[in-house]
This record gives C-alpha cells, sequence and structure tokens, in this order.
C-alpha cells in the first residue's frame, strides 16, 4: 500500500531523475535536452545540474554534436566520481569488484569463500574489501558502500543470512550491521538474482528494457524480474525463486524442497552426469576430472550432443525442455518478450543449450502470436553476481526510484 509522497526527499528525487539521464547518455546531453527528457523545468535542471557540478560528479564539455552548427554545451558524468563494491558470494568462491558509475569495472579479486565464526568470516570480508580498494587508484572516499550479492533466503530487514542452502556455515551471519561497522561505510545486501538482474538492467542488455526476466543457473537456479522498470524484490527481499517448479521426474532428492521432479533436482550435475554414464556417453574425461570439474564436463555433454550423439542430444534437450518450461510459464504470467541467462554453469553449456531453450520457452508462452520472445546470454559474464552487488549500492546510492519517495 503507498502511503503518500515524502516531499522533503522530493529534491534528492529531482537530482536522481536528472543524473540518470546524464547516465544513460554517455555520449553527452544538453541542459534542454535533459529538461526535455525528464519534464522537469529548465530551472530545476539547472539548479541541479549546478549543484552536481560542484559536487564533481558531472563535467561539463563544449562540442559540436551532429556537423556543422553552434558548439554546444554537453553534460557528462565524471564515470569515477563515485565507485561501488560489490560482493558475490558462491559456494566455494567469494567474488569482489570496484565498479565505476559507467559500469566499468575498476578493479577485482576472488578468494575462497571465508569460513568460521561470525567474526572471522566480517574480518576477512572486511579485508577482502580493503585490498580490492587499495588495489586500484580511485579513492575511498569516492566509494559509496558495498553490495552484498547472496543466496537466498535473506533477511533483508535485519542484514544476515538466513540458511542459505549450498553455503556451509553461513546460517544466521549477520552481514551489513557488523561490515558497515568495520569498514565505516554503507553496506546493503540483496538475493543474488535480484542483485545481477539490477546489474542487468544498469549496465547490461536490460537497459532500455522495462519488463524482463534474469535467470541465473550456477550452482543453483533462480531468476530476477523487472516489471515496469522496476526490480521486483518480493515481501522479503526473497522473490524470484523458480528453481522448484515441478517439471519431472528425476530421482534425485532436491537439498532445498525435498522433491525429486523440480527444475533445481533437474540441473543437478550428479544427476544429468550420471545420465551420460548410463546412457554410454564418452564424455572423454576421467572420473577424477569430471569430479573435480563438473561444469566442464556438462559443457562437453553438450558439446557431444552438438555434435549429434543421441544418448547425449536427449539429456541435454530434457534440460532445455524442462527449463524452458518453467521459463515459459513464468513468461507467459508476466507477457514478457526478453529473457537474460547467465551464471557459471549457463556459461558452460550456453553455446549449445541457449537455442533449444529458447525454442521450448516459446512453444510454452502463452502469448504465441501476440510477439515472440528473445532469449540472450549476459553480457556481464561470470562476474554478473558482483556486478549486481556494485549496481545494487550504486542503484540505492544514486536511482530516480519511485519507492524512494513514499514515506516507510
Ligand atoms: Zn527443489
Amino acid at each position: 500500500m503507498q502511503r503518500g509522497s515524502n516531499l522533503e526527499r522530493l529534491g534528492d528525487y529531482n537530482q536522481a531523475v536528472i543524473l540518470e539521464g546524464i547516465r544513460l547518455a554517455p555520449e553527452g546531453i544538453s541542459r534542454v535536452e535533459l529538461a526535455e527528457e525528464t519534464k522537469l523545468s529548465p530551472q530545476t535542471v539547472s539548479n541541479v545540474v549546478r549543484r552536481l557540478l560542484d559536487d564533481g560528479m558531472v563535467r561539463e564539455d563544449r562540442t559540436i554534436i551532429n556537423g556543422p552548427g553552434k558548439p554546444r554545451t554537453v553534460l557528462q558524468l565524471e564515470n569515477n566520481r563515485l565507485l561501488g563494491v560489490g560482493i558475490h558470494l558462491d559456494p566455494g568462491v567469494m567474488t569482489l569488484v570496484a565498479v565505476n558509475l559507467a559500469g566499468e569495472k575498476v578493479a577485482e579479486e576472488s578468494r575462497p569463500i571465508p569460513v568460521g565464526s561470525q567474526n572471522e568470516i566480517i574480518r576477512e570480508i572486511t579485508d577482502a574489501v580493503n585490498v580490492l580498494i587499495r588495489s586500484n587508484r580511485h579513492k575511498r572516499a569516492n566509494y559509496v558502500g558495498v553490495g552484498i550479492a547472496a543466496p537466498g533466503p535473506i533477511d533483508v530487514e535485519n542484514g544476515r543470512l538466513i540458511n542459505p542452502p549450498l553455503l556451509n556455515g553461513w546460517k544466521g551471519i549477520e552481514l551489513v550491521g557488523p561490515l558497515s561497522k568495520s569498514l565505516r561505510m554503507p553496506v546493503t545486501l540483496a538475493k543474488d538474482t535480484v542483485a545481477m538482474t539490477i546489474a542487468e538492467q544498469w549496465i547490461g542488455g536490460g537497459q532500455g528494457h522495462n519488463n524482463f526476466i534474469f535467470t541465473y543457473v550456477g550452482s543453483g537456479i533462480g531468476v530476477g524480474m523487472v516489471i515496469d522498470g522496476q526490480v521486483v524484490h518480493g515481501v522479503s527481499g526473497n522473490a524470484g525463486e523458480i528453481g522448484h517448479f515441478v517439471v519431472g521426474e528425476t530421482g534425485v532428492e532436491c537439498g532445498v524442497c525435498g522433491r525429486s521432479d523440480c527444475v533445481a533436482s533437474t540441473l543437478d550435475r550428479t544427476f544429468l552426469l550420471g545420465l551420460a554414464k548410463e546412457g554410454g556417453v564418452d564424455l572423454g574425461m576421467s572420473e577424477e576430472d569430471i569430479a573435480a570439474d563438473p561444469n566442464a564436463a556438462l559443457g562437453r555433454l553438450a558439446e557431444i550432443a552438438r555434435e549429434g550423439d543421441e544418448a547425449a542430444k536427449k539429456i541435454i534437450l530434457m534440460v532445455a525442455e524442462r527449463l524452458g518450461s518453467a521459463l515459459g510459464t513464468l513468461v507467459s504470467v508476466m507477457d514478457l518478450d526478453t529473457v537474460f541467462v547467465g551464471g557459471h554453469t549457463w556459461n558452460d553449456v550456453s553455446e549449445f543449450v541457449l537455442e533449444p531453450v529458447a525454442a521450448v520457452i516459446n512453444r510454452h508462452f502463452l502469448g504465441a502470436g501476440s510477439h515472440a520472445v528473445t532469449v540472450q546470454n549476459t553480457a556481464l559474464g561470470t562476474s554478473v553476481g558482483a556486478m549486481g552487488g556494485a549496481c545494487l549500492i550504486l542503484d540505492s546510492h544514486i536511482s530516480p526510484r519511485a519507492s524512494s519517495l513514499l514515506l516507510r
């Protein structure tokens, strides 16, 4: 329920709208164009721009655009004026990136996922962030804070993880309060797929799309949703659980829902590699190599399927069918035309699986005839989670969202 406007924040809101207008025009935008685009008065634009220039957030360039004519003064974002640190907590690995306002990655670092007590975990993350910030030429003062993309379920209110099924020893770990204290900067937490979706919207293929889903296929599977330009967080910040849609029996018990017929159990690597073995598919890898790098083994399975091996093809088409039917249902519910997919596992198989998955989604889409559904790989690569964390903190710092105007 909307509870009315927070008028004190209206000035901030105008500033955020103008800043976003400048951010989305990397080649520069004039004050007149900004006023037209934002529907704000020239006076308001002029006042806010002066403030942004004073703050060093934007710079003014005299540029001739489109050939002859009077040189026009255009405004451009000072890309490195503000930066955000993003952290992706994934089973086994913690990835950190530093990202500027233009969405450029200025530093990256990964470490094994910390293990130990609450204090030990906080100490390790604090150290990793400090090392990351020191590793590049940008001043600490230019960092707006840290955004964490973590596997759900999360407790946004208290800034802690509830019981992430694949992160051993992280049950109940509190992140936001202790980390912002030890780093002395704002820290914010979101479910990984929500953060990734913010990155897709900010700097990925989702720019300019008001309605889309982002699908993560990695250690788990989940989606992030954008409806009318707003990322869906849900009541508790845990929206996007698609992994336990019922799609077909596997015989492997899902560690989360306990069933053996959900999307997640279908995507279980042990299950798929077991099917390959049963079907006599020769992956050309030793048992040890398969166990050490199951993603690579899945990539090989997809490749063999593409080369025409019938047994491998059957497995890949079964995966495409089940994943595609779950996504097709969601696409129908939301009436979408765009689906982005990313994540470590997806990365290794997408070359062979993207097309069949897209075909199944389109077959399941109940609005077929009105428009097609485009399925594409994320342009953000495997660091999409950490990029998501960085965009999350930058976004919360500068983006205009109607929700920030509502009383809370
Ligand atoms: Zn399940």
